[in-house]
């Protein structure tokens, strides 16, 4: 089942907590739907990778598309890294508009338990670029973000964007969701499109699988054109993004995010 994608915040902690490991005999069932509500999210947003805690669960899951595979990893820690340090420009689909030039490792192992093998624990060893997924995701799940990799000086630049995203006034083409701290809860944005889409998604189950947390946005009042850039008003209130304000071609945002 689609998820919102939880966006960065510096109010609300889910993408800063470490996940849980999970106790894979007693949580099959648990975990087979969470997966499968991931790979429909991820699937929706076209990124490269996905942690639990980016739809607001406290599981160590993620999911990696390495190549034309995507694996799913239970429980994954990486037990081996080498070969030579490699810069690359990451972005993540927490973090719209922001990318960060991250140094990784070239190559790890990674140990997991993978369900699509029988929930075996499995040990792979992945190269450069693949590694780069594996390394941004395992941080997910232990509350680390790309962000935290740069300067002081580089996190200053990106200030004004994060805080954008923040209240809810981020270019994304797919459903997310921000916390408001004002009302303690979470609020749905994205575009006009993908939030209808979304609500018809929901429409007869009218749950997520975020522990009941979320208030979605139905108010057309916060629709864009309402309220002026860095009003007061704004900074508290999330509002949806409508179509022109994504850019040239929202087809391709996203796809390199994970
Ligand atoms: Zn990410």
């Amino acid at each position: 089942m689609l998820q919102p994608i939880v966006l960065y915040s510096s109010n609300h902690n889910i993408l800063r907590t470490e996940t849980k490991q999970s106790d894979i005999k007693n949580d099959k069932e648990n975990l087979q739907k969470l997966i499968g509500d991931m790979k429909d999210t991820l699937e929706s947003v076209g990124g490269l990778g996905l942690a639990a805690n980016q739809i607001g669960r406290n599981e160590s899951v993620c999911l990696v598309q390495l190549g034309d595979k995507l694996i799913t990893m239970v429980n994954p820690f990486i037990t081996d890294s080498g070969g030579e340090k490699k810069i690359s420009i990451e972005g993540c689909l927490s973090i719209p508009d922001v990318t960060a030039k991250v140094e990784r490792d070239e190559i790890v192992s990674v140990k997991f338990v993978n369900p699509d093998n029988d929930w075996q624990e499995e040990e792979m060893r992945v190269e450069f670029p693949y590694s780069v997924i594996v390394q941004h995701e395992v941080d997910h799940l232990n509350g680390i973000l790309m962000i935290d990799y740069l300067s002081p000086m580089q996190k200053q630049l990106i200030q004004t964007k994060l805080k954008k995203v923040a209240r809810g006034n981020a270019d994304i083409n797919y459903v997310g969701m921000v916390w408001r701290d004002s009302v303690r809860s979470w609020s749905l944005v994205g575009p006009f499109h993908k939030l209808m889409e979304f609500y018809n998604y929901h429409s007869t189950d009218n749950s997520f699988s975020s522990n009941g947390e979320v208030d979605v946005i139905s108010n057309e009042s916060e629709v864009i054109g309402e309220q002026e850039e860095g009003t007061q008003a704004e900074e508290n209130t999330p509002r949806e993004i409508t179509e022109h304000e994504i850019g040239q071609d929202p087809k391709k945002q996203g796809k390199e995010k994970v």
